[in-house]
């Protein structure tokens, strides 16, 4: 039965994929592992999500990585964009990440508010996407808000978001609790999904103190470690986030990204989420279950919450390896934006795999309908 529904998930990833003629996925047995275990309504699915999340049991291919490691054998190298209208035309949703396409840091890239206004008034439906974790839905109404963006908190989507989506869609129990390493955001997800919850940034100022025959207690009722982004990231926090998924029975590992880097300050580019998770692999020899881009979790959660079809999708990002590669890996059309950390030489480098449908400076080249150029 198992096999039968895998085969199934297997051909409707084809289909989408093929759809759109650009790249064939290498259906990772993780993913279906994923989207055999949202179909579960008991937590003991669980255990079958730790099974599947290890590679050594869940993958053919042991040099795979957790959920985002699809491959992809790019066909063509990425358009300019020369036809915003045919583009705009051919899609029914356009999904965008947000720093590096509507903002950067704090500030607004020119032009946006006019083309959020002139796809809606096309009657396009907007999503946002980010995986960042450190804020929840509400707190990115309220930065939206702030640079003068009409965006309801409702077409947000966080991977702080995600991860509280995910732990619902595993049907995950109630008396169970969640372990967080990370920061506020993934906190009120939780909460609003009505999880118990314990660690965040309340762990970033303990310390542990190695005394002679000192054990560290933990909380047996933890039934998942959700890892995000965490500036207050510490060695208590992965003591016991390990304890917790080493030695609690069917304990969940999620991450909401691996990003190598993040833009904290515009001067450079600081470690990123993947650091963290990548702490608690060494330390557990497990490998999470990603729940942010490029993992198709969102896009799964999207396609179905407003019952749109993948190829009637457009994901607009700044980066290759977690944007293209999320809108690539869904069956998606995908268009790179220059006006975040992508420049074009990175794009046609040779040593860059990762091509999108199209490529242009910046989301407001839409507004110049056929005349945008790069
Ligand atoms: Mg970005």
């Amino acid at each position: 039965m198992a096999t039968k529904a895998a085969v199934s998930v297997a051909a409707s990833v084809t289909a989408a994929s093929s759809s759109s003629s650009k790249f064939v996925i290498n259906t990772p047995h993780r993913f279906l592992c994923l989207k055999r275990l949202s179909s579960f309504s008991s937590f003991s699915a669980s255990a079958l999500a730790i099974k599947c999340t290890s590679i050594s049991n869940c993958s053919p291919n042991k040099s795979a990585r957790s959920m985002e490691g699809f491959t992809t054998r790019t066909k063509a190298s990425a358009q300019p964009l020369e036809n915003a209208d045919e583009l705009i035309a051919s899609v029914e949703t356009f999904i965008f990440d947000c720093d590096g396409v509507i903002w950067k840091g704090d500030k607004l890239i020119d032009g946006v508010p006019e083309t959020l206004d002139m796809l809606r008034s096309k009657g396009k439906r907007l999503v946002f996407v980010t995986n960042n974790s450190t804020k929840s839905r509400k707190q990115y109404g309220k930065k939206f808000e702030t640079l003068g963006l009409n965006v309801n908190e409702e077409e947000i989507f966080a991977s702080s978001f995600a991860a509280a989506a995910y732990l619902k869609s595993i049907n995950f129990p109630k008396d169970k609790k969640v372990y967080v390493i990370g920061e506020d955001g993934i906190l009120k997800e939780l909460e609003l999904a009505g999880f118990q919850y314990l660690g965040g940034p309340e762990d970033g100022g303990k310390k542990i103190e190695l005394k002679p025959g000192f054990l560290m207690e933990h909380d047996k009722d933890v039934g998942a470690v959700v890892v995000g982004f965490d500036r207050y990231f510490n060695y208590y926090k992965v003591q016991y986030g390990t304890l917790c998924i080493r030695e609690n029975p069917g304990c969940l590992f999620i991450a909401t990204n691996r990003d190598a880097v993040t833009h904290l300050t515009d001067a450079q580019e600081w470690a990123g989420g993947g650091s963290m998770v990548g702490a608690i692999c060494g330390s557990t020899q497990r490998e999470p279950l990603v729940v942010g881009k490029p993992s198709t979790f969102m896009m799964d959660y999207l396609a179905n919450k407003f019952g749109i079809l993948k190829s009637q999708i457009c994901m607009v990002g700044d980066r290759l390896d977690t944007d293209i590669l999320f809108g690539q890996n869904g069956g998606c059309k995908t268009l790179l934006v220059l006006s975040g950390v992508t420049n074009l030489s990175m794009l046609q480098s040779p040593s860059n795999s990762i091509q999108p449908d199209f490529y242009t400076n910046k989301i407001s080249d839409f507004l110049s309908i056929k005349t945008a150029t790069v």
